[in-house]
């Protein structure tokens, strides 16, 4: 279970990060939705859960799919808060681009060591957010909630504010910084069409936008107004 650093596997800490985030969007951590996030196949989830909660690092109940467990809670977070720091180094510190980031933090989370994390997070001033809008847990294990609603999903009108947006498709990334939907900014529904795209407002500019349907499903919004 631990490896030479006496940290947890890389897998290990792939599937309570996997557990957290189903848990976080609402989503039941069943065997099927955890091989979908995790990309393997349903007969090594089952093994693999099965192993997690003999370690105390899951629950398992039937039919309602795996839990965290407070120790689970707490190395999930760890393994965030070495992403979310990363991301934010690599963006602010080395000029990377916003969509560039999350692959190498994928690989560079399992690696980096706890004091190379506190040197980055202390080189940053501590930050709250990731590049993408993401809360950073603290080293206590301690997050902002972060349940807003997806810019798709708003009522016609409203205002809103960016509050975060996915930060896997480096596609969609590029597309939303190109439209100006990055965390922070404001933005007015003005319509949506029958296929789901939207025309929104950004900002002081009346300039008007079209939003995909698909992409506004990753923008996650506050209501202002
Ligand atoms: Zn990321």
């Amino acid at each position: 279970m631990l490896n030479d650093a006496g940290r947890l596997s890389r897998s290990v800490e792939d599937y309570l990060k996997a557990v957290y985030a189903l848990d976080v969007r609402g989503e039941t951590a069943s065997t099927t939705a955890l091989a979908e996030v995790l990309d393997v196949q349903p007969s090594s989830v089952t093994g693999m859960v099965k192993r997690l909660a003999e370690w105390g690092l899951l629950a398992h109940v039937p039919y309602r799919g795996a839990h965290l467990t407070e120790s689970g809670r707490r190395e999930a977070l760890r393994v965030i808060r070495r992403h979310r720091i990363i991301e934010t180094y690599l963006t602010e510190v080395l000029g990377y681009p916003w969509e560039e980031v999350h692959d190498e933090a994928e690989r560079l989370e399992h690696a980096a060591s706890d004091r190379l994390i506190a040197a980055m997070a202390h080189a940053l001033g501590d930050p709250s957010h990731d590049p993408h809008g993401a809360p950073i847990p603290t080293v206590e294990g301690k997050v902002e909630p972060a349940t807003f609603d997806s810019l798709a999903e708003v009522a016609v009108g409203a205002l809103v504010e960016v509050k975060a947006v996915d930060d896997k498709g480096a596609t969609e990334l590029r597309e939303m910084e190109a439209l100006g939907l990055v965390p922070g900014v404001e933005a007015r529904v003005v319509e949506r069409d029958e296929r789901g795209s939207l025309t929104i407002e950004i900002g002081e500019s009346d300039r008007r936008r079209t939003v995909e349907g698909a992409l506004a499903a990753l923008v996650y919004v506050a209501v202002v107004d």
